[in-house]
């Protein structure tokens, strides 16, 4: 049996199984929610500034389908925001079971309701994952995409208390780290002032209870922005977030709303009854998290260390992706670095050398520049996205980011990896 496992079913499990079914893998995916693409479901924004570069390079080297059905299910495209252009917007109401066909139709195996809660160590070597109801489950190799956020402990230590967000712990229980199980230790995201984590960057409000002048604006442009009223304005919010590329003063100073199917309510949390003072939002809601009013997840506490082909240092066959493997924010993030993992994960099976993205591209680039400035103390209190921050800075100064499709296709052609994640190697 050539079985790969991956643990943890968000966007970065889902780019891991597919890369790894291409490979020639069996793959068998465990999430412990009924959904797939944990934060993937109140997430939306694709494509935006250094996001589409990175989008189109995984298109290229065969990481493809993910981003046709994100783009497939855009409410909006093209559409510019404070700080951020070319976004895209993918509806949340529409995605999850898009994504759960694909994976039936390629023959993954998901498991859905199943939490790994232990593991099985021989010899530097993971043999099985052990199930909340004390099934075991044998592999030959391992992919650890459990996410970064919660569990409730963690958001009551380091947030606002548990905000009741899409990952629903208390009624599927905390998030297990695979790897730490192994053990090895996770390493913890900080904050600008030092102190652990990072809270989530935005709320989902249900758009009916919005005016219908909003909803229309939504419907329409994609984006509304409404300024905050003065004595409401909280400049120190911004230092908490997990998103850095949205911590500009203009996130501040406005209400930002974006179409998603639900409304895109880009600020960490925002109390209900301020938030009703706006003219149109008299009736809002939160969808997610429920308790948007008052708090968000609180996310990086449970980071693998790792090498940049993306498996797990200190074990030989535990691999990692997403916000599990570093401080990266993002559903492209998670794509790209699942896609890598499950492909990996094959080349291991196959006794292969493994495949480490060259830093020419800037998805090969994050890799490597997430790696090494996590081990600085400046490092390991920033994020890294393509679509901000230090990052995207990075990206512009070394002239990765470009829109031109041309350039795109030339780069990962002179790299000799047009379609690698197409080939099957077993
Ligand atoms: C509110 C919010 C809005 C966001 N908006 C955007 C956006 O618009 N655009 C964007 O690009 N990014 C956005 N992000 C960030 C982005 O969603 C994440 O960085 C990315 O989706 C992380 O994917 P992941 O697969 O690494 O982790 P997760 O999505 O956290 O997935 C991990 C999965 O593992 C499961 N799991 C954990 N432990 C176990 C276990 N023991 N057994 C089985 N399963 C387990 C969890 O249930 C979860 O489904 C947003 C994040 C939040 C919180």
């Amino acid at each position: 049996m050539n079985r790969v496992v991956i643990i943890g079913g968000g966007w970065a499990g889902i780019a891991a199984s597919i890369s790894a079914k291409k490979a020639g893998a069996e793959v068998t995916l465990i999430e412990k929610t009924d959904l797939l693409l944990g934060l993937g479901n109140v997430g939306g924004i694709m494509r935006n500034n250094g996001r589409f570069t990175a989008t189109e390079e995984n298109i290229l080297m065969g990481a493809k389908e993910l981003f046709k059905i994100t783009d497939d299910l855009s409410r909006h495209k093209n559409i510019t925001f404070p700080g951020h252009n070319h976004a895209s917007l993918y509806d949340v109401t529409k995605i999850e079971p898009e994504i759960k066909r694909f994976l039936v139709s390629m023959g993954i195996e998901i498991l859905l309701e199943t939490r790994a809660t232990d593991v099985v160590v021989e010899n530097g070597q993971l043999k099985a994952i052990i199930l909340n109801n004390d099934d075991v489950i044998y592999g030959e190799v391992f992919i650890d995409t459990t996410g970064s956020t919660g569990p409730m402990g963690n958001c009551y230590n380091y947030g606002n208390g548990c905000a009741m967000c899409i990952l629903r712990c208390p009624s599927y229980g905390p998030r297990v780290s695979i790897s730490e199980k192994a053990g090895v230790k996770d390493l913890v995201g900080k904050k600008k002032d030092g102190s652990y984590g990072a809270m989530s960057g935005s709320c989902k409000l249900n758009k009916d209870s919005l005016s219908q002048e909003i909803r229309e604006i939504l419907d329409k442009e994609g984006v509304l922005v409404i300024p905050i009223p003065k004595e409401d304005i909280q400049l120190d919010k911004l230092n908490k977030k997990v998103c850095q590329q949205y911590a500009l003063v203009e996130y501040a100073e406005n209400i930002i709303l974006l179409d998603t199917g639900h409304c895109k309510l880009m600020t960490s949390f925002y109390p209900l009854e301020k938030l009703r003072k706006i003219k149109g939002m008299e009736n809002a809601k939160y969808e997610d998290p429920y308790s948007g009013g008052k708090g968000n997840s609180v996310r990086y506490l449970s980071l693998a260390p790792r090498d940049n082909f993306m498996k797990v240092r200190g074990l030989n066959n535990l691999f990692c992706g997403g916000e599990k493997a570093g401080l990266f924010v993002g559903h492209t993030e998670a794509i790209t670095t699942g896609s890598l993992a499950g492909h990996n994960s094959v080349r291991y099976l196959a006794d292969m050398e493994l495949l480490e993205l060259p830093n020419t591209l800037a998805v090969g680039d994050i890799i490597s520049f997430e790696n090494e400035m996590k081990e600085t103390e400046e490092g390991i209190r920033d994020r890294y996205t393509f679509a901000g921050s230090t990052y995207f800075t990075r990206m512009k100064e070394k002239n990765l980011y470009t829109t031109d499709l041309s350039v795109i296709e030339e780069k990962v052609k002179s790299e000799n990896l047009i379609g690698v994640y197409e080939k099957q190697l077993i």
